[in-house]
């Protein structure tokens, strides 16, 4: 037992003595290429030098003794990372992603207080850190505090990933608590603390502000900080902040506007810049152009007739178009940049804090075209959309996002053609305009399913009658809210009234939607003796359920198929902006694009608001199916439209 491990550490030791040999050699090839870019004219702040400071660098040059080892060339010639925490096993390298070399370089900086990593999922953002913590315990020994946003998280990585590096790494194994026969002590290397011979490292789950407050810190690092709650957050740093000498190193992709992305505005917002391979123009990888235009491409043959994507082929011809000279660059030239590429403050921002943006373009392990691929599925739900944004750009989520592009909502065309009688029953809706009307016919099973069968202007109630019987329409719903036309209006519907309803739409209702029954003929001589359906409508509670139906966040939302690209501008026209007023409080306001109609989304939302009082869509809801069966059986069998009696719906059950 005892002789097999000791010539395990024999073992140990020949291959360490080997690879300490060949990383010394590397790392005179890399002082020689530092010297080079040295000479390139930037200092380490990326400021450009002037024409006297290059000459005292050269003259200064001559006599340049061994210089301090850098945070990365200790990384380099000392950090492991073993199969137990990464499937590229060997000593570690910033070869591939030498971007991290820059922040690496900050655990040793003293002028660098705060460094904030707003960085995309695959940039290796969690390694980087834990290996310039290898520094700290070898090199530079102080408390150190890990905030997690819970326990389990933290004992995970402890468990999974930092313990083992610690272990297969000799320069931070010599440091870890030994027992008295020189092993391991796991008493004093547990999970959650680590006492090192010089340091500890202690890991907390972010959930008790007490915790926070039991630690010195020296160190401390804040993984995910948006995951963190804000009072733990300011509680850790307000630990350190007294101490001389300190570090915060925190990272997160940004999830709200709060958070990593306003730790990342008070920094210097560090953005990569490498030189375009066409051009020699320093640019950084942005994935938006303008409106509604992108840097990665590909080929128009990708999209196929019927709207579907090759995604082999998008896998192997996407690229990016450089946004200075429009020349194509592929995955095979982005290592090659990422190795010209160096770190540019693009704002002053508070001194001694450093903040880095990076978005998952840079990542060495996804290629253009996986990230197009990412896109394109992200497209089909508002949740996708949002983890692509935050998670991959780096960027933080806005309402204003909900807002799809048109091209998403092709996505929710469906296999028939237009004017196909699609679903069990068929509503109308009408817009009325000054002098013409705007329509949508749309088919819906019991379920709620439903289908844009057709769509368009006509001029008069005889055009709207036509069409109504065309398509065996049950019901029809008219906006009487024109107020020039809504005497018309009423009359016209009272002719209809077995099957028209009026409407009339209100920001913001008690109930989603309400039936009352109005006098077409109030103030002529037919007052008193008829009756109308009008329906209140809450268009906020409609809107945001056509939102999300057109954002496929509710499946079951169909178009026939090639739609009318005015339906498709309409239907994109409204969105909703978020709003932090004065007082804190978050508000929503609907919006409509500049010089856009929004006809045929108005219709939509009163068809859906007919659609729910008519009891469709409701069936498949359990909570409240006792209810709706009932419900079902009044209304639909029969599918003429029956009044409602002693019913009071609230929003909150109503769906
Ligand atoms: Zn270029």
């Amino acid at each position: 037992m005892r002789e097999s491990t000791a010539i395990k550490h024999r073992g140990q030791r020949r291959t360490e003595g080997r690879r300490s040999e060949i990383h010394a050699s590397q790392r005179n090839q890399r002082q020689q290429l530092g010297s080079q870019f040295d000479g390139k004219g930037t200092d380490a702040e990326g400021r450009m030098k002037t024409p006297a400071e290059k000459l005292l660098d050269r003259a200064f040059g001559i006599f340049a003794v061994a210089k301090k080892q850098t945070v990365t060339e200790w990384a380099e010639d000392n950090a492991y990372l073993s199969e137990r925490v990464t499937e590229m096993a060997g000593r570690y390298s910033t070869a591939d992603h030498p971007y991290v070399r820059e922040i690496l370089e900050t655990y040793q900086d003293p002028r660098v207080k705060k460094v904030s990593l707003c960085w995309g999922s695959q940039t290796a953002k969690t390694t980087t850190i834990y290996i310039g913590l290898g520094w700290v315990i070898d090199q530079s020994p102080g408390p150190i505090l890990w905030v997690w946003s819970n326990e389990k998280q933290a004992r995970a990585f402890s468990n999974d990933r930092f313990i083992p590096f610690c272990e297969d790494t000799g320069v931070i194994a010599k440091h870890l608590p030994k027992t008295s026969e020189g092993k391991i002590d796991r008493d004093r290397a547990s999970a959650l603390r680590i006492e090192f011979d010089r340091c500890s490292l202690n890991m907390i789950g972010g959930q008790s502000q007490r915790n926070v407050r039991n630690y010195p810190v020296s160190y401390l690092i804040l993984d995910e900080i948006d995951v963190i709650p804000e009072p733990i957050r300011r509680d850790a740093a307000d630990r350190v902040k007294g101490r001389r000498s300190y570090k915060i190193i925190q990272s997160s992709t940004p999830i709200e506007e709060g958070g990593i992305w306003s730790e990342y505005l008070t920094g210097d917002q560090r953005k990569f810049l490498m030189p375009c391979p066409h051009c020699d123009k320093e640019i950084s990888f942005e994935w938006r152009k303008g409106k509604g235009e992108y840097n990665i491409h590909f080929p128009p043959e990708a999209k196929g007739e019927d709207g579907a994507y090759d995604w082999h082929m998008l896998k192997k011809e996407a690229h990016y178009v450089c946004q200075e000279c429009g020349g194509a660059i592929r995955d095979a030239d982005k290592l090659r940049m990422l190795r010209k590429g160096k770190w540019k403050a693009t704002s002053s921002g508070e001194p001694n804090v450093r903040s880095y943006h990076l978005n998952s373009l840079y990542s060495p392990t996804i290629t253009f075209g996986e990230m197009l691929i990412r896109w394109f599925r992200a497209q089909e739900s508002l949740d996708g959309l949002k983890q692509f944004v935050t998670g991959w750009l780096a960027e933080p989520w806005k309402e204003e996002l909900l807002d799809v592009t048109e091209e998403a909502t092709h996505l929710l065309a469906g296999d028939y053609e237009r004017g196909d009688v699609m679903g069990e029953f068929r509503l109308m809706g009408v817009d009325v305009q000054r002098s013409h009307f705007v329509w949508i016919v749309r088919g819906f099973d019991s379920d709620g399913t439903s289908y844009l069968i057709d769509n368009g202007n006509s001029p008069t109630w005889k055009d709207l009658d036509k069409t109504f019987a065309n398509f065996a329409c049950s019901a029809a719903v008219v906006d009487s809210g024109f107020g020039e036309r809504t005497q018309e209006c009423y009359e016209q519907i009272y002719k209809r009234r077995n099957t028209f309803w009026a409407s009339k739409g209100w920001k913001r209702l008690a109930q989603p939607v309400a039936i009352k029954a109005v006098d077409p003929f109030t103030g002529t001589n037919k007052a008193n003796t008829h009756k109308i359906r009008l329906l209140h409508i809450d268009v906020s509670t409609f809107g945001g359920e056509i939102l999300k139906r057109r954002a496929k966040l509710v499946e079951g939302f169909h178009i026939y198929r090639d739609p009318d690209r005015e339906y498709i501008k309409q239907l994109n026209a409204k969105f909703i902006v978020e709003k932090t007023t004065r007082t804190g409080e978050v508000v929503q306001e609907w919006r409509t694009k500049r010089h856009r109609q929004d006809h045929f989304f108005d219709c939509e939302v009163y068809v859906l608001a007919l659609s729910k009082i008519l009891g469709l869509g409701n069936v498949t809801r359990k909570a409240e199916k006792n209810e709706q069966d009932e419900d079902k059986n009044e209304s639909v069998a029969g599918t003429k439209p029956v009044r409602r009696r002693r019913r009071k719906k609230t929003s909150r059950n109503f769906w």
